[in-house]
């Protein structure tokens, strides 16, 4: 849900490309790769409903196309047929059967009881007779080659490259999503390709890759996909790296955490209030989740987007760094990240850059060891620094790593163990 896939308002000339979280995605872009309808539509702010209904006139959805670019291998299929779809369809692992062929789902806090040939409200599962199913296994509507950075993760492979996928589909409605046109639609609404777990193993390993990032959209609603692409990827040596909003079961997260490498969550805000209103979701199953990755000994790296007015509080800010800090300890990596006005929060500015600063003091101040800034290019807060000898250990600019001085886990300078992954 972060590290997003920056294409509907930007062409490759677009001329505000500071606007843009990950500005490398946008420079992988066909030139003129905007997409009108989506775009008018953004302007007049649709309520989810809406967007939903109007994604089912078939003008839409011939306009709504998602993105290969940069990547060897990999065309878009046009709108598909019945027969085509049936591909992409296997029957969901986490949900129960109810009386008159209604079933409920057990993969998100949200729990959707679903009536025969309903879908639940990430609109890609589907009751069919009284058996659930996913409709977006295998169905990759973007991919691209990240530096792992852009996820971001700091401490798992520093400067390698992620072979980043997603479907569409998403389990929340986040107001500044940035991928909204993927994540908000349904998959006959947007333009994908067959890639099966083998097939995008391969592609990633042949493509130099050392791990395969769910991401863009929100990996919890491909959940199928995801592990078994991420067996596939073991079995060639490929590791997986899941970039999540954490809203997810307990039962299907643990099952997650032992087929996965890394997994990065978005911890949006530190109140229940903002993941209401701003979200539509809820914030303790993502604390939850938090801890049961840690506890489970998976990497965890946590970003939070820092909203003007919204999520920006001394008091807001320092809880989060001692909720951190108490349950996941001091070495799990946070970022603050710079927001743009996006989707249905264009009516605020972009994050002050004292208040970023405010932010990191905080959290600095709290006792968390790796505090990063996110967004703002060439800022010192980009680096790794030694907690000990406070030296630079991995200088990074933007989503470059200049150099690195971590060898087997240890600052090169006076041997503190750095926690990680690396390579
Ligand atoms: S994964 Fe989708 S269908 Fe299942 S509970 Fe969550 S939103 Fe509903």
């Amino acid at each position: 849900m972060s590290n997003k896939l920056h294409r509907r308002h930007f062409t490759t000339s677009s001329p505000h490309p500071e606007f843009c979280r990950d500005p490398q995605i946008v420079d992988t872009l066909p030139a003129g790769s905007v997409l009108p309808s989506l775009s008018n539509l953004a302007g007049s702010q649709p309520g989810r409903r809406t967007f939903l209904r109007l994604a089912a006139l078939p003008c839409f959805s011939a306009c709504v196309a998602s993105c290969m670019g940069g990547v060897p291998g990999f065309s878009l299929s046009a709108a598909s047929s019945a027969e085509d779809d049936s591909r992409f369809i296997v029957e969901a692992q986490f949900y129960e059967k109810l009386a008159y062929k209604k079933t409920r789902c057990k993969l998100c806090p949200r729990e959707c009881v679903i009536d025969d040939r309903e879908r639940g409200y990430c609109g890609v599962r589907e009751n069919r007779g009284g058996t659930y199913y996913s409709l977006v296994h295998s169905r990759v509507c973007a991919a691209h080659i990240d530096p792992i950075e852009k996820k971001p993760l700091f401490h798992f492979l520093p400067g390698s490259p992620a072979f980043s996928i997603a479907t569409a589909g998403c389990n929340v409605n986040c107001k500044m999503c940035q991928n909204w046109d993927i994540s908000q639609s349904r998959p006959e609404q947007v333009r994908s390709t067959y890639v099966p777990p083998q097939q995008l193993a391969v592609l990633a390993h042949e493509n130099r890759c050392p791990a395969i990032a769910y991401t863009y959209s929100e990996p919890v609603v491909f959940y199928e996909y995801m592990r078994d692409a991420a067996d596939a990827g073991h079995a060639m040596g490929v590791k997986s790296v899941v970039i999540s909003g954490g809203y997810i079961q307990q039962e299907p997260l643990k099952k997650l955490c032992h087929g996965v490498d890394a997994i990065k969550v978005d911890l949006k805000a530190f109140s229940e209030k903002y993941y209401k209103e701003i979200v539509n979701g809820e914030l303790k199953p993502v604390l939850d989740a938090l801890v049961t990755i840690h506890k489970l000994g998976v990497w965890n790296e946590i970003v939070y987007l820092v909203i003007p007015t919204l999520n920006d509080s001394d008091a807001e800010l320092r809880s989060l760094a001692q909720w951190i800090k108490s349950n996941l300890g001091a070495d799990v990596p946070l970022h603050f990240s710079r927001f743009h006005p996006e989707y249905l929060l264009k009516n605020l500015p972009p994050t002050p850059l004292e208040t970023l600063d405010r932010a990191k003091a905080i959290a600095d101040a709290e006792g968390l060891r790796y505090v990063y800034l996110g967004n703002i290019p060439g800022h010192p807060a980009e680096s790794t620094y030694c907690p000990k000898c406070k030296r630079i250990v991995i200088e990074r600019i933007g989503f470059t790593v200049k150099e690195t001085h971590i060898r087997k886990g240890k600052c090169e300078f006076c041997q503190q163990p750095i926690p990680g992954v690396w390579l």
